[in-house]
């Protein structure tokens, strides 16, 4: 990891705004090249791995040969060479170079963690998406000085039995020595201290990142997390414990709750008592109207607010909305654990609308038509960077330099435009995330859609859907749709019986309603679920070794998650069947 820091120094050193853009421009004008250039770079650093020497390559790294020999693969494909790794096969297995750190996939989606080949190039990609996403950004909102309180959270590190590091990839990103200089140029410093970030307990630090924005609020000039969840996740959690923090500020002692010694000595380096800090939050915060303008009232230099907030994201938007009042909501970058994919170029559009420009140096690229994944198709043919077109559905495929050749990462995009030559997407959903019991395919964005036209009704009451997932009851014939709610605040049966049969009827994939009205599917029912057992399943990944930085709500749960479906069936307070299509 030495090694990525001196590199990453280097990259700070020579750090130019203008030149970013440049090089931007550069690359997105010569997507094609650059993309051969990409996989030459990869497929060089990595000609002796048994892998793709198995594969008869032969030293050719052009795409051609490359589509020809390497097979598009899962993540269940590559699994028995990356349980060699993690069991201490020090070979060249996927790499050239011997993988001696794997990042912990947050597994919300499947229910199941996956390891993934993580070097110091993908820290070298991770710099370089920052710093494309920060110069656009600056050039819109600009930051002189500041600091930022960023809800980040590193994981447990743990070594698998054959002697691998196993973190989070956000984890691998904020241990190494890198980081701090990248935050430092991307005017993103955090207010926090690093025992708070790698803390073993993650409640704790949360408190700890609130208490030290609270001290230097006026310093704060953005508040950023991972994931758009988190952010929400730290003003309910203010809303709370307000009190508290006030109270250690007034006093100058650290609240008992926290009880890591690390994080006791680190903070109380900052802790003196400041009665005049602590009445002014005080009145803010009794001066406020259902939190709403929460940000800004805390931290009035605040410039935005920055986390990915697109996707499964989204639901999270109003809520935040309501706590940054005027202040704008940025969403940051698109990648995954197994590497970055594009940047957003254009901050100021809402996260709504947002599209990300994916970056032709970063890995190399394919897409899968959608229409092709309908069965019917015996051999897929993904297209390159440059041939997708405007308007059409894709899966992504990446090849990245840590070992994943032609690796399906089961994410859907639409394809939006161009920038110069490089396609701009918009994310759609998780590919393999349906709700299917027959002909019906709802995704993840359709079942979005459905909860937000549902839960207006709710609004009306005012009282939200602080969280929502789903499962597929097939336990009686006809199966149905089963969709799980946390709100705030106690509805009455007959607004939630509302919801319900509209939660039904938002459903307009012709597939479901065509079985609803035939009763090939049985009617919606929506349960609901008592406070905090969306915590209960933050916690239970948390326990795994995901990280609360990378949590992203499973919007719905498959027959292998038992432990998350258990926790949900173990906290249904009331259900409701739909009266639709009756
Ligand atoms: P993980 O590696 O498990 O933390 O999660 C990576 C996944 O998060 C991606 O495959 C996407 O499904 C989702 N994701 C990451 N960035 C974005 C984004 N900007 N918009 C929507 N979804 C995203």
């Amino acid at each position: 990891m030495v090694e990525g820091g001196v590199k990453m120094k280097e990259i700070i050193e020579k750090f130019d705004l203008e030149k970013v853009i440049e090089e931007f421009e550069s690359l997105t004008q010569d997507a094609e090249n650059v993309q051969k250039e990409t996989l030459k770079r990869i497929l060089e650093g990595n000609a002796s791995a048994e892998y793709l020497q198995s594969l008869g390559l032969n030293g050719r790294t052009d795409p051609e040969s490359f589509k020809a020999c390497v097979p598009l693969v899962t993540y269940k494909d590559l699994e028995p060479y990356i349980n060699r790794i993690v069991d201490g096969d020090f070979s060249p297995i996927l790499t050239g170079k011997p993988i001696t750190d794997v990042s912990l996939s947050s597994g919300t989606s499947q229910g199941k963690q996956k390891y993934i080949p993580w070097n110091d190039e993908l820290f070298e990609t991770t710099v370089k998406i920052y710093q494309t996403s920060f110069v656009f950004r600056n050039k819109e909102f600009p930051i002189q000085n500041g600091k930022a309180l960023s809800f980040i959270y590193s994981s447990k590190l743990s070594q698998t039995k054959g002697g691998v590091t196993a973190g989070t990839a956000t984890t691998n990103v904020f241990r190494n020595p890198g980081f701090k200089h990248a935050m430092n140029a991307f005017k993103s410093d955090s207010v926090s201290p690093d025992e708070v970030i790698f803390s073993p307990d993650f409640h704790q630090s949360l408190y700890c990142h609130l208490l030290c924005g609270l001290f230097f609020r006026e310093e704060v000039s953005l508040i950023s997390s991972t994931f758009a969840h988190s952010l929400v996740y730290a003003f309910r959690t203010f809303e709370q414990v307000w009190e508290e923090l006030v109270f250690d500020i007034r006093e100058g002692v650290l609240s008992n709750r926290v009880t890591h010694p690390s994080i006791r000595t680190a903070m109380s380096k900052l802790l003196k008592p400041n009665p005049e800090l602590a009445n002014l939050i005080h009145k803010k915060c009794i001066g406020l109207s259902d939190w709403y303008g929460l940000i800004p009232e805390l931290f009035p230099n605040v410039k935005y607010v920055l986390g990915i907030m697109t996707g499964s994201m989204e639901h999270y938007l109003k809520k935040l909305r309501h706590y940054a009042g005027e202040v704008p909501l940025l969403t940051s970058e698109y990648g995954a654990s197994e590497g970055w994919i594009a940047s957003n170029v254009n901050p100021k559009v809402a996260p709504e609308f947002a599209t990300y420009v994916v970056l032709p140096q970063i890995a190399y690229f394919e897409f899968i038509p959608l229409k092709q994944l309908d069965g019917t198709k015996v051999e897929l043919e993904p297209v390159g960077l440059t041939h997708v077109k405007i308007g059409e559905d894709y899966e992504i495929v990446l090849t990245n330099p840590a070992g994943l050749y032609r690796y399906r990462l089961g994410d859907a995009v639409k394809v939006i435009g161009f920038h110069k030559s490089a396609p701009e997407i918009k994310f759609l959903c998780r590919s393999n995330l349906m709700l299917t019991i027959n002909i019906d395919k709802n995704t993840e964005n359709d079942l979005q859609i459905s909860v937000e036209t549902s839960s207006k009704m709710l609004a009306e009451e005012k009282m939200e859907v602080i969280d929502y997932t789903s499962y597929i009851d097939l336990s009686n014939d006809p199966g149905h749709y089963v969709i799980f709610w946390e709100i705030s605040g106690e509805a009455s049966d007959a607004v939630l019986y509302e919801c319900c049969t509209c939660l039904d009827k938002s459903f307009v994939d012709a597939g479901y309603v065509s079985s609803r009205k035939v009763k090939g599917i049985g009617a919606l029912e929506l349960r609901l679920v008592r406070k905090g057992t969306f915590q209960k399943i933050l916690e239970h990944y948390v326990g795994l070794g995901s990280s609360a930085a990378q949590f992203k709500t499973p919007r719905c749960i498959g027959p292998t998650n038992t432990k998350v479906l258990q926790i949900l069936l173990e906290n249904v307070v009331k259900n409701y069947i739909s009266s639709a299509y009756n």
